[in-house]
C-alpha cells in the first residue's frame, strides 16, 4: 500500500493500489480485498486525496450517528421538558436536588429569571436562585440517568 493511502473505509484493508490505465485514460485507487475504488470523472487529479477523503467522510458519518443517538436519548429523557409541561414539577425536583447537593433548605418554585436562573422561596421566607451552571449540571446528571448510565 502506498503510505499516502488511508485504509479502505469499507473493509479496513491496507492492500491498496493506484491503478493507472493510461490506455483507458482511467486512474483510480483500488482495494485489493473488497474491490472498492474511487470513481473516475475524467480528470486525472489527486486520486490519493479523493480516496483518503472517504475515511474522513466515514468517520464523520459514524460520529453523526453517535450524536444522533445521544440526542435521541436526551430527548426521551426530557419529553416533558421539551413541551414545557410539568415545568414546576421539574423545578421542584431541581430544588430537591439542590437541597441535597448544596445544603439549601427546600421551598417552593417562584419563577424563572430571564438569565435562565430558577428562583424559589425557602420556608423561612427567603428567595434563592439556582444559576444556569447548576441547572446544566443537574440536567446532565438527569440525562445520564435517563440514558441508563
Ligand atoms: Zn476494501
Amino acid at each position: 500500500m502506498s503510505k499516502d493511502l488511508k485504509l479502505c473505509p469499507f473493509c479496513g484493508e491496507t492492500r491498496l493500489t493506484i491503478e493507472d490505465k493510461q490506455d483507458a485514460r482511467d486512474v483510480h485507487v483500488l482495494c485489493k480485498d473488497c474491490g472498492a475504488k474511487t470513481s473516475f470523472d475524467g480528470i486525472r487529479y489527486d486520486v490519493a486525496g479523493r480516496w483518503n477523503i472517504r475515511s474522513v467522510e466515514r468517520a464523520l458519518k459514524r460520529r453523526i450517528k453517535e450524536l444522533e443517538a445521544e440526542n435521541k436519548r436526551l430527548r426521551e429523557a426530557f419529553p416533558k421538558w421539551q413541551s414545557g409541561e410539568e415545568l414546576p414539577e421539574l423545578m421542584g425536583e431541581m430544588i430537591l436536588i439542590e437541597t441535597i447537593t448544596g445544603g439549601y433548605r427546600t421551598g417552593s418554585f417562584s419563577g424563572i429569571h430571564s438569565s435562565g436562573a430558577i428562583r424559589y422561596n425557602t420556608f423561612d421566607g427567603l428567595t434563592r436562585t439556582i444559576y444556569p451552571a447548576n441547572i446544566a449540571r443537574w440536567a446532565y446528571i438527569k440525562a445520564l440517568k435517563g440514558a441508563g448510565e
